[in-house]
This record gives C-alpha cells, structure tokens and sequence, in this order.
C-alpha cells in the first residue's frame, strides 16, 4: 500500500497550486459578480496542460488520468477557485469521447479539450425525469442518415461558453421496440437549440441553462460511437470521472475554508492576549472538519486509482464513496468556518460565505447524497432496489 504521489504528480500539483493562487477567490468571486467567466485563468490552465492531463497525448493531452485530474481539479478549489467546467468537460466529455467516440470525433475533439481552447458540457438531467435517468424524455429520431432531436433539458452547466454540448437522449431499438440511451455531440449555436439561464442561488462565475431541443438536426456522425450500442457504455464511462472530480472540488473547498478559517482563529483575540482558536468551541469544529476532509481525500484517491487501473466496478463503490464524503465535508468545513471567522464570515472579504451557495450544491448535485445511499444500499449492502 502506498499513498505518495508519484513525483510527477506532486510536481503537477505545486505547479496548479502556484497557477492557482496567482489567481486565488477574489478573482472567482469578482468574475462571478461581474457576470463574467473566468476565461483568463482557464485558457493559462489550458496553455500550461493542466486541463488535458487525463487526455491521451496523440490527442494533445498529458496523457495521465482521472487522478492527476483530481489534482488539479483539488488545487484550483484549494485557492478558493472551484471550477465546475473542469468536472463537465474535461473529466466527463474527454472520457466519453476518447472511451467510446470514433477516431474522428477524437480528433475532432480531444485537441481542443486538452488546450482548453474549446468545451464541452454535459445535459442529462431533465425537469420530468430528475435522478431517475430511465425516464429521459428527449428523443432522437432518424431522419434519412441525420438525427432529429427534440426534448428539455435543466441546470446545464457553462452552455454559454462551450462550442459543443453532449446531451443524453434516447433512440427505438429497431429490434425490441424499446428506448435506449444514445449521446450526441451537439453544437451549441445549432438551429433549434434555445437556452434559457437559470437564476441559482450559488455565487460563481459558470451559470446553469434550461435548454429546448425543437427538432434539432444533427448529421449522422454527431452520434457518440460506431453504433447504437455505444449508447449505454458512453453514458456510464462519464459517471466515475464526474464524481471522482466533483469529490476533488468539494475537498478543495473544504481545505480552502479551514485554511482561511485556522490563519484567522489563530491570530484574532478578542479575551486578554489568547487566540479564539485557543478556545476549544472554536478550534474542535475545525479540527472536526478538518477530519471528514482528509478522509473524503483519502477515498477520493483511493476510487481515482482503482478507476486509473481500469477497475471500474471497485471505482464506482469508492468513487460514489468519494463523492458523498466529499459533499458532506465541504458543506461542514466552509459552514464551520463561517461560524469560526463571526462577523467577518459573512463578509466578502474573508471570502468563505461566497462558497455556501457552491457546497449546498455540493450535495444534490451531480449526483445527490440520497442517491448515492441508495448505490450503497444496494450494491454494497445488498438491499432490494425501493424505487
Ligand atoms: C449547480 C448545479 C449544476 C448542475 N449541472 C448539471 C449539468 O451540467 N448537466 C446536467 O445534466 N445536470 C446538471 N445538474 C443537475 C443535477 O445533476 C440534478 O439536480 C441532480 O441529479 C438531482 O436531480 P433533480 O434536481 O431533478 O432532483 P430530483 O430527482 O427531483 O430529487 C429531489 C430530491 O429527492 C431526492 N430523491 C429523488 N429520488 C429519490 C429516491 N429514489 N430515493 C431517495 N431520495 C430521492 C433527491 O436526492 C433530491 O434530494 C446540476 C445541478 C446543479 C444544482
């Protein structure tokens, strides 16, 4: 059992911590407050290599996995800049395409995914159908040798700055009768795709969409996969890669809150001459928390290296592991340190109440606690299926 990085992991990770802090929250939080993106840091991420690193280098990419992802995706949250784009495009969209695309899609895409000169988001939840994806309602129909697809999709993240979306419908098996899942590569500017923003209660520069699909025509080609059958191992290959890169963000946050929320109990003294964090009511929450963050990290690589290894079954168990912990121990962490900085926690410039809207999401989405319990239920503990 080791649990060192590699030294060109721990390299990597110095190198995004640096990038990272040039930029640090008060960059996040003005972007996010000016309604702009954080289009600056991005593109430095994508020059330097870091937003390809789990991409093959034929492709452009660093040729690593979803662990040096994770690292990168932990250090920009650690700086208090939590980028959830890195979580749709680079770790769900490039996995997708790279594992079941075809060779022209590849090429067509994984370039630019690695240098960040292009994104790809991801729409698979819709408002009808919610966690239940076997109730999906956008369809694609064939019409000649294109694809017509017409449905709703809601909270698609970062629509407005991607060139592609990769949206989950369904198709009839000719065979059976029967729906099946299919994704497509859909442009985003395509005749027939509206975009509605949403208004979210989370401070941060990427914003969630409502999407229409009126009979949007896509050419054959824009179908992930040689076939049909692609469908169902396209949309599972994005699962782990999400929710291990999520668990990451949600980790980094929660290091980012208790660092903020420790450098300012240990200095601010408001009895005589000791710290508040001399005080067990203030320091034991946060060491609390400092806890569940450490053991959300622990899973998170442990899942990050089994899914690396191509052991997807023992990843998805610790990857949903991964992803539960995490939620839990970023909301904790940045609502301790909230209550740890007083007055000055519910600032903007202390920067960790901007983050409450981020970690309570944190927990429904992409994948809520409760149906991650359930996974566990059921594959771990063996209970009958409730729903
Ligand atoms: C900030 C943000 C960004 C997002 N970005 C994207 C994106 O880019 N692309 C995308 O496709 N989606 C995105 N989503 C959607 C997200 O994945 C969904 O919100 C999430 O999957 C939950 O679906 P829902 O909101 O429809 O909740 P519902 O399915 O309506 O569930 C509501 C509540 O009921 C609980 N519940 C439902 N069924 C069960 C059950 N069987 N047992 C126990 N509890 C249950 C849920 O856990 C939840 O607490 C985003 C959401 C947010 C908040």
């Amino acid at each position: 059992m080791n649990f060192d990085l590699t030294p060109e992991q721990d390299q990597l990770r110095d190198a995004v911590r640096e990038l990272s802090r040039k930029y640090g929250h008060s960059y996040f939080v003005g972007k996010a407050k000016s309604g702009e993106h954080t289009t600056e840091l991005w593109h430095e991420a994508g020059r330097l290599g870091y937003l390809g690193v789990n991409i093959p280098t034929e492709y452009g990419g660093g040729g690593g996995g979803i662990t040096e992802l994770a690292l990168v995706c932990e250090e920009l949250a650690a700086a208090g800049c939590p980028l959830l784009l890195l979580v749709v495009s680079p770790a769900i969209a490039a996995t997708v395409i790279n594992k079941h695309g075809t060779e022209e899609q590849r090429k067509k895409h994984l370039p630019g995914l690695a240098d960040g000169s292009q994104k790809i988001v991801f729409a698979i939840t819709e408002p009808d159908a919610g966690s239940n994806f076997h109730r999906l309602g956008t369809v694609a129909r064939r019409d000649g040798d294109d694809w017509l697809l017409t449905g709703r999709k809601i909270y698609i993240s970062g629509v407005d700055e991607a060139g592609h979306v990769l949206v989950v419908a369904r198709t009839e098996d000719a065979s059976t009768g029967k729906l099946k899942p299919a994704l497509f590569i859909v442009p985003t500017d395509a005749p027939g795709l509206e975009k509605s923003k949403l208004d979210m209660e989370i401070l941060s520069p990427e914003n969630q969409f409502l999407l229409f699909l009126d009979d949007v025509r896509l050419p054959a080609d824009a179908l992930v996969g040689e076939s049909l059958d692609a469908g169902l191992p396209a949309l599972f290959a994005g699962l782990n890669p999400e929710r291990i890169t999520v668990a990451a963000m949600g980790a980094g946050t929660g290091r980012y809150a208790i660092e903020k929320a420790s450098d300012y109990t240990a200095t601010r003294k408001v009895w005589g001459g000791r710290s508040i964090g001399s005080h067990q009511g203030v320091a034991h929450p946060l060491a609390h928390a400092a806890v569940q963050v450490e053991l959300a990290r622990l899973m998170i690589y442990k899942a990050a290296t089994l899914y690396d290894a191509g052991r997807d079954l023992e990843a998805g168990v610790a990857g949903n592991m991964a992803k539960y912990a995490a939620g839990e121990a970023a909301a904790l962490a940045v609502d301790t340190a909230v209550q740890a900085l007083g007055g000055a926690g519910m600032t903007t410039e202390y920067g960790v109440a901007t983050l409450l809207g981020a970690v309570r999401a944190g927990r429904i989405a992409p994948v809520s606690r409760e149906m991650i319990l359930n996974f566990v239920a059921q594959h771990v503990l063996s209970q009958d299926k409730s729903y």
